[in-house]
């Protein structure tokens, strides 16, 4: 069994006035684990939109998204406040353009604190080595084994950006949404950090959509769809094969 998303007919609109902006207009969409699908497009064609609903951030006007795992199949448009905090918590790792890091931790803090998250009493000390150790481990796959111990300040916008993907394994998600995670980056620190996310995604077999403006890095993605003005149509399959 493993992990699958499935995106039916997701429409969103924002209020615009006395009018309304279709941001996502009837999007259709499946990503198995392992697999990365990229969503390019213009700017304001809604790709931030798309991540933002797929991960249970915005609630969709209609439409489904369906996440398989181990444990079953839940429709993630249709749950509680409540339920999608969890979830997100447990199941989905998000990765947005700006590093929201927080500057007084060091890295290694960042990863541990989202084993705290959601905690309302006590995590015990059994439990705080292991996500220590994970989250040391962690930052040396993203390359970082000598810099956990420093606060973002300290770090590059490179590693910031893979502390940043590394916090957001910490769940070991089931889908993992990243939004742009090379604009603020140089040619090569970007082509680093795709092939970082790549290998990631293969070995953990996370659902994955990752919105790219780069069309240097498409070859190495499962499919390209390409977002106008809130619809989706794919682009190409399988160039990564
Ligand atoms: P992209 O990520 O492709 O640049 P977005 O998803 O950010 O596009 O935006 C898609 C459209 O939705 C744009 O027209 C944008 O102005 C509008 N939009 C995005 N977020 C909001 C919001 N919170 N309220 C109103 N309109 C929004
Ligand atoms: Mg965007």
């Amino acid at each position: 069994m493993t992990n699958a998303l499935t995106v039916s007919d997701l429409t969103l609109t924002f209020p615009d006035g006395t009018d309304r902006i279709t941001a996502l207009d009837h999007v259709n969409l499946r990503v198995r684990g392992g697999e990365i699908a990229a969503i390019t497009g213009p700017s304001g064609s809604g790709k931030s939109t798309l991540l933002a609903t797929v991960s249970t951030l915005l609630r969709p006007d209609s439409g489904r998204v369906e996440l398989e795992t181990e444990s079953g199949t839940v429709d993630l448009a249709a749950l509680s406040r409540r339920d999608a905090a969890t979830l997100r918590r447990e199941s989905i790792g998000i990765v947005f353009q700006q590093s929201n890091l927080v500057p007084a931790l060091t890295a290694v803090e960042q990863l541990e604190a989202m084993v705290h998250l959601g905690q309302t009493w006590f995590v015990s000390p059994a439990r705080r080595r292991e996500a220590r150790s994970r989250a040391r481990d962690l930052l040396d796959a993203v390359g970082l084994a000598g810099h956990a111990d420093k606060r973002p300040a300290q770090l590059s916008g490179g590693q910031r950006q893979r502390v940043n993907i590394a916090r957001a394994l910490m769940n070991d998600p089931s889908l993992l949404v990243i939004d742009e995670p090379t604009s603020a980056l140089d040619q090569e620190r970007g082509a680093a950090v795709i092939d970082l996310i790549v290998g990631i995604v293969r070995e953990h077999r996370a659902a994955t959509l990752l919105v790219t403006h780069d069309r240097a890095h498409l070859h190495q993605m499962d499919t390209v769809h390409r977002m106008v003005d809130g619809v989706l149509s794919l682009e190409s399959e399988a160039l990564a094969a």
